[in-house]
């Protein structure tokens, strides 16, 4: 029986990824449901090799498109938000794979989970917006959280074999983005291309502002905590900017187990689909004798005041990680917009984190509460 797999967000990048993975596993996977935003194009080619039983178009006229074009098949073609919540429960996957960006992918992986199927993340907004909510869940229903992030894919190896209670800390490796060593007198004037130009991945445009100014690498420490369940203290990041060591695991012993490998999403990606096992794959491979000297450095708190406010809002929880994500999300569009500077980011997701209406255990609904009172704050006061 071939595994049957969905993939929200298909026509981005980790999308992308998956499907070239599920074409070459083709004997072990089939594609079931495809959404995309609204390229249809592509989304049209995909249908074409992969053959869906479902697919989803968010946006209104991509789908009325879409719908068109596949009137003689037989394939359910939904829509909107709604449809996204629809395809993340059919009983016709076994796996999903959340590609989706930003706060937006978290309610598919709250219904996936609930509905009892697997979750490959990617979207680590998931887990910011509502880690307590999908963990609670996660427990009711038996699915499980296959981390895709690679930092995240990177710990969960290491910790194959380990009992938790032996872990001293996990330690997040990150890049430092295409600014680690700009002059930060200079961070007013960072373009939009400037920040999208990231030195050793290729990835989706609000990922890659994220890993500019690394609040990608606090979205992953809130990310790692709901995941692996330990204290914020025992979650640190290290500056490693050559991403050949994608995270490391330390023992209570002092042991250190790192996994490493080309920075490529599509390992991490494919062991999400082939775990327990890994799987020969046809990519480049690591080569010791060209990657050239690995090193290490501590992360500069004042350069990347978005890191420090990821931990502010683990101090806080509740709904704070949530506001730090919201605000994150809207500051990223208006930036790629061109509408604040880079520098503005950081300015707005403070504000949002300390001003919002804080909840202490928020509820899906609360959430959502939040999500317009934080466009309504953002655009109304800080824009
Ligand atoms: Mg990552």
């Amino acid at each position: 029986m071939k595994k049957k797999i969905s993939v929200l967000g298909s026509t981005g990048s980790i999308g992308l990824s998956t499907l070239e993975i599920v074409s070459h596993l083709n004997h072990a996977f089939e594609i079931t449901c495809l959404s995309t935003y609204r390229n249809t194009d592509l989304l049209l080619q995909q249908i074409n090799q992969f053959n869906p039983k479902a697919v989803c178009i968010v946006d209104n006229i991509s789908y009325q498109h879409v719908k068109k074009e596949l009137s003689t098949l037989k394939i359910d073609v939904f829509y909107g938000r709604e449809g996204l919540l629809k395809i993340s429960q059919r009983d016709d996957v076994d796996l999903m794979v959340n590609g989706l960006v930003g706060a937006s992918g978290m309610e598919p992986t709250l219904i996936a989970v609930q509905s009892g199927i697997d979750v490959a993340l990617a979207n680590k907004e998931s887990l910011v917006m509502a880690g307590n909510i999908i963990n609670r869940e996660l427990a009711k229903s038996g699915s499980k959280i296959l981390p895709v992030d690679s930092e995240h894919s990177a710990i969960w190896q290491c910790l194959v074999g380990e009992d938790i209670k032996d872990i001293r800390r996990i330690i997040l490796t990150g890049s430092g983005g295409p600014f680690r060593e700009r002059e930060i007198s200079s961070f007013n004037n960072i373009t939009v291309s400037e920040a999208l130009n990231h030195p050793n991945w290729d990835m989706g445009k609000k990922i890659s502002i994220d890993s500019a100014t690394m609040m990608n690498k606090g979205l992953e420490v809130i990310e790692a905590y709901w995941l692996f369940g330990l204290n914020k203290k025992n979650i640190n990041i290290v500056i490693h900017p050559q991403s050949i060591i994608h995270s490391m695991v330390e023992m209570i012993d002092g042991a250190i187990k790192a996994q490493m490998g080309v920075p490529d999403m599509k390992v991490p990606i494919q062991y999400a689909l082939t775990y327990p096992r890994h799987i020969n794959a046809p990519w480049e491979r690591l080569d010791f004798f060209k990657c050239g000297s690995l090193s290490f450095q501590e992360p500069d708190f004042n350069r990347f005041p978005c890191i420090g406010l990821a931990y502010k809002s683990l101090e806080r929880l509740g709904t704070a990680c949530a506001a730090l994500n919201l605000a994150n999300d809207l500051s990223v569009d208006y930036f790629l917009k061109k509408k604040i500077r880079f520098t503005e980011i950081p300015k707005i997701n403070e504000a949002v984190l300390h001003h919002h209406p804080w909840v202490k255990e928020p509820t899906l609904d609360d959430l959502k509460q939040l999500d317009i009172w934080v466009k309504e704050y953002v655009t109304n006061h800080l824009i």
